[in-house]
């Protein structure tokens, strides 16, 4: 039966469900299974009255999309940024879920987050956006059924008061119901650094698997936060070259290398790359068609399209953030040989590290950095193993196969299940 267009029929989401029909043919899914999976289960939107600190109230919109549970409970970050909608979420969702299931991590999908401008907020505010936004969720999260995590503008402060807000309401601490929180509170050594190292690991794999040192590759880095920072500089400690990061300021560019300390320190002291002296100014448009052998997008999605595609100069992508390609530039990318490392699984380490912290706060039990960096490394290559070897036995592409390796996890588990009632 046809459906009518869905509330949360957006373009990234329409993103999403056209990857999910061009992998569905090679993942061997029952009708009944690949029905129910291009819907996500549950979304719930609330409104969030927030005093301003002159005195004022503003209200924001807010979501809450969870795609999947088949496999355990939901899992996804929270972001804050003037374009979150339900449709962002929802595709962002069903990516969650895909990944979780690639990874092999007892998960489903969600994502949500408050659409606002942090930039335009105090600290002050944030704070009080986080608490109500979180007593809203009360009835959908919790340790056994959805666990937020950090995303676009949120961190462990973020997290820290998301604890903090659920715990009061239970009268006792509950560090499992999110994860990317302090250390202090039940966060995980390495989650922070755990999504751009696990970028990192994903590229080396892939530049082995070509033939490349990942020493020798000329990187080019979009997004300079939790992911795209920690990305470059991981990069420059394993011996490869970054000639330019950006931001939402703009890029700046070095040809034969960025002093990324420097840049660092720039950044910290003053809230962007704007004004940086020691290197050339690019737009982020420019960034993206730079010469270099490796662009990793690490900031936003739809970043690269049908209109910017073909002027695209790197050998191999690397997807950091989630959705930076559109379905058109992946035809395009694939034309021209340049390989696209699919966010599902080269992103996958903060979700992996996040498991990881899960599992420690349900256990009381805290592992080590060299433990937790070594299983990192273990999940990574074994699903970047299986998706290069399904890309090269079915002649797919990356993102194809990665989505496959998702897509039948989930669906074998639907099917044995059944669907309800
Ligand atoms: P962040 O807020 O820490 O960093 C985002 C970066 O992008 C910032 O440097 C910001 O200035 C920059 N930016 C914003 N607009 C830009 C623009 N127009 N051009 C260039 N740069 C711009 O967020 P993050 O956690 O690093 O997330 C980045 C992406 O990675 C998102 O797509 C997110 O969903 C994805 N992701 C994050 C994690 C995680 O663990 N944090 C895990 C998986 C995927």
């Amino acid at each position: 039966m046809a459906v009518e267009p869905l509330e949360w029929d957006t373009p990234l989401f329409q993103t999403a469900i056209t990857q999910y029909e061009q992998a569905l043919p090679h993942a061997d899914v029952d009708a009944a299974a690949a029905a129910r999976l291009r819907f996500p289960e549950r979304a719930v939107m609330v409104s969030v009255p927030v005093r301003l600190d002159d005195g004022t109230w503003s209200v924001f919109p807010a979501y809450r999309v969870k795609h999947s549970s088949v496999l355990g409970p939901t899992k996804g970050g929270i972001r804050y940024d003037p374009h979150v909608s339900l449709g962002e979420c929802a595709a962002l969702s069903m990516w969650m879920t895909w990944k979780c299931a690639l990874l092999r991590l007892p998960y489903g999908g969600a994502k949500g987050g408050v659409r606002c401008d942090p930039r335009q907020l105090s600290l002050a505010e944030v704070q009080r956006v986080t608490r109500r936004y979180t007593a809203e969720m009360m009835s959908v999260i919790g340790p056994q059924e959805d666990i937020p995590a950090p995303d676009m503008a949120t961190n462990e402060q973020t997290m820290a008061w998301m604890m903090d807000t659920y715990s009061m309401q239970k009268g006792y601490a509950v560090p499992e119901i999110v994860t990317g929180k302090p250390i202090s509170i039940g966060g995980s050594i390495f989650r922070n650094e755990a999504t751009g190292v696990g970028v990192v690991m994903v590229v080396e794999r892939a530049c082995e698997r070509l033939g490349w040192r990942l020493r020798d590759q000329r990187c080019v880095v979009q997004g300079f936060g939790k992911v795209g920072g920690i990305a470059a500089h991981d990069l420059v400690h394993r011996g490869a070259k970054v000639i330019a990061v950006s931001d939402f300021s703009g890029g700046v560019h070095a040809s034969d290398g960025l002093d990324l300390e420097h840049v660092q320190r720039w950044v910290d002291e003053h809230g962007s790359l704007a004004g940086y002296a020691e290197a050339d100014h690019v737009s982020n448009a420019e960034l993206l068609e730079l010469h270099c052998d490796v662009l990793v997008l690490a900031a936003l999605e739809n970043q690269l399209t049908g209109a910017n595609a073909h002027r695209v100069n790197a050998k191999l992508i690397a997807e950091g953030a989630n959705g930076p390609t559109s379905v058109e530039a992946d035809t395009i990318l694939a034309d021209r040989g340049i390989l696209v490392l699919p966010d599902v699984l080269t992103n996958a380490g903060g979700v992996t590290v996040s498991y990881f912290e899960w599992v420690q706060d349900l256990g009381r039990l805290f592992w080590n950095r060299n433990e937790i960096r070594a299983r990192l490394g273990e999940k990574m290559s074994d699903a970047f193993d299986r998706v290069w070897s399904l890309s090269l036995q079915r002649d797919l592409s990356l993102r194809t196969a990665a989505l496959v390796g998702g897509i039948r996890e989930v669906a074998a588990a639907l099917s044995a299940r059944g669907i309800y009632p």
